[in-house]
């Protein structure tokens, strides 16, 4: 029923665990995500890989977001309020003090790397959303600066820049010049954050993933190929509160 695998069209994708597999029993295009995050698509006998290629485009979104939540599952259940919270993009560590209290949740700094949240703890929905609040706050204060420090260095201009909280991308760049990035990258370290910045910075001058494209991107950022790589993976440091509970 099954025969060998097709080729893969992408690199990235093959060295995520992504197959494709002819069926003579399939009589249309199938995507499964397996609890490991292993994702292959069914396809009938003889597509071509234009098609399989835009079925997966039609679906990324989809096969990503079920990929997050195949993963959020494997891992063990964490204590919240979290402990700690590490921003490796800045090398921050903050310790997470929990008071306790009746009074409505509220979150503070209460020092250097000291994040309090007081208030009645029990109430998870309002500390998700405060330690979320904190989150794109400290977000802000981070990218922001050091998206505006790239482009000068580099040379690269830009309309604005927009901090969210996204499960599928780290970041991308409209016709109009507007840079989003995801809050998320304040869990990856420095050098990932470097390059997805300079990947967003280079769609202003080529609004596609183009051969010149990933030129500039290579230009700024030898090592890009392996940085994309560990930026898909990302999603495994980031924990399970920034987006459980909603
Ligand atoms: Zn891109």
């Amino acid at each position: 029923m099954v025969t060998p695998q097709l080729p893969l069209w992408s690199d990235k994708d093959a060295a995520e665990a992504w197959v494709v597999r002819e069926s003579t029993r399939a009589r249309r295009l199938t995507v499964r995500v397996f609890h490991t995050g292993r994702v292959e698509v069914v396809v009938p006998a003889r597509t071509s890989p234009h098609k399989i290629q835009h079925f997966v485009e039609r679906h990324r979104d989809w096969i990503e977001r079920k990929r997050h939540e195949a993963r959020q599952k494997a891992v063990p259940d964490a204590p919240f309020p979290p402990l700690r919270i590490e921003l490796a993009a800045c090398g921050e560590s903050w310790r997470v003090y929990v008071s306790g209290g009746n009074r409505r949740p509220r979150a503070s700094i209460l020092g250097p790397g000291l994040l309090g949240l007081s208030g009645d703890t029990r109430n998870k929905r309002s500390m998700h959303f405060l330690l979320r609040r904190w989150l794109m706050e400290r977000a802000r204060e981070v990218l922001t600066p050091a998206l505006d420090e790239c482009a000068r260095e580099l040379g690269f201009g830009f309309q604005r820049i927009l901090i969210r909280r996204q499960r599928t991308r780290w970041g991308s760049c409209s016709t109009r010049g507007t840079i989003s990035l995801n809050c998320c990258l304040l869990f990856q370290r420095p050098a990932v954050v470097r390059y997805l910045l300079i990947h967003e910075l280079a769609h202003t001058l080529h609004m596609n993933h183009s051969r010149r494209f990933w030129q500039c991107v290579g230009r700024h950022c030898p090592d890009y190929e392996s940085l994309d790589r560990e930026l898909l993976d990302g999603w495994r440091r980031v924990p399970s509160w920034v987006f459980g509970d909603e």
